[in-house]
């Protein structure tokens, strides 16, 4: 199947976790039900944050170290190409917190849930995030931010409110067509977008090996791998 995108298309995209596996990242809830071996209420809650901080930045340290390992996919490399081609008719959200979007070219890009590559104040003082892509052997080598707070991880836990979601409205209600990939829409705000899309009469694509949870909400589902049919997925007019 083919989506057609004319010149008077505004494009959202949204990816989630399957956007990365074909790059070799693990999905969050994979068969197994963990991420990355983990429970998420240990390694990725404010809680898990305040009873074992050690543990979160262990997890994130080797997610960097994935990350920084892994490498963009025809996926990514896809949605650059789109973006090339549609300038400021196009914007990218992503639930993901690699960078392997960036590394693939994508410019208009959000990331809703934070970015592995930086740390920020865990008192949420004011300070900005910092870019930060170390991987910490032990609790001791983590910074501290000039007011004292030691340094989190630059990640929306679970429970938290994902970023710049004004933005994030803005973007979709201008949008015509809206691309999902890879997400299995049960995780929330992200799961609604759909619906948000939807109200502004958007037609609304998922990609994904398996239906998601909201399936019901998108006038079209292309099933596969992103990696092998995104990069001709569209039909640009
Ligand atoms: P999810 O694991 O809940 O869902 C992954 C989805 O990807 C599934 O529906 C699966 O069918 C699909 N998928 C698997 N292989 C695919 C492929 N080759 N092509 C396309 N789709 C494929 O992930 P989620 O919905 O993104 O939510 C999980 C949360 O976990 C996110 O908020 C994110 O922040 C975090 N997370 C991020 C990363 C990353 O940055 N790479 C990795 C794991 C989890």
């Amino acid at each position: 199947m083919q989506i057609p995108v004319t010149s008077s298309d505004r494009v959202f995209v949204l990816t989630g976790a399957g956007i990365s596996a074909e790059s070799g990242l693990p999905t969050f809830r994979a068969e197994d039900g963990l991420w990355a071996g983990h429970r998420v209420e240990d390694v990725c809650t404010p809680e898990a944050w305040s009873r074992n901080p050690a543990l979160v930045w262990n997890f994130y340290s080797r997610r960097r170290a994935a990350a920084q390992d892994a490498q963009p996919n025809p996926a990514h490399f896809a949605l650059a190409e789109l973006e090339a081609q549609l300038g400021d008719r196009f914007f990218l959200c992503t639930q993901n917190v690699d960078d392997l979007h960036e590394r693939a070219g994508s410019m208009r890009l959000l990331h809703m849930h934070g970015e592995l590559a930086r740390s920020r104040c865990e008192r949420e003082c004011g300070q900005s995030p910092v870019e930060d892509c170390t991987i910490y052997a032990s609790l001791d080598e983590v910074g501290h931010c000039v007011c004292g707070g030691r340094l989190r991880p630059h990640i929306v836990f679970f429970g938290e409110t994902p970023l710049e979601m004004d933005r994030i409205q803005q973007e979709i209600a201008k949008a015509t067509l809206m691309l999902v990939v890879g997400t299995s829409g049960s995780v929330y705000p992200a799961a609604n977008f759909v619906h948000w899309a939807r109200r502004t009469g958007a037609r609304t694509v998922y990609l994904g090996p398996e239906p998601p949870l909201n399936a019901s909400a998108f006038t079209h589902i292309v099933e596969g791998k992103a990696g092998e049919m995104l990069p001709r997925l569209f039909q640009l007019s």
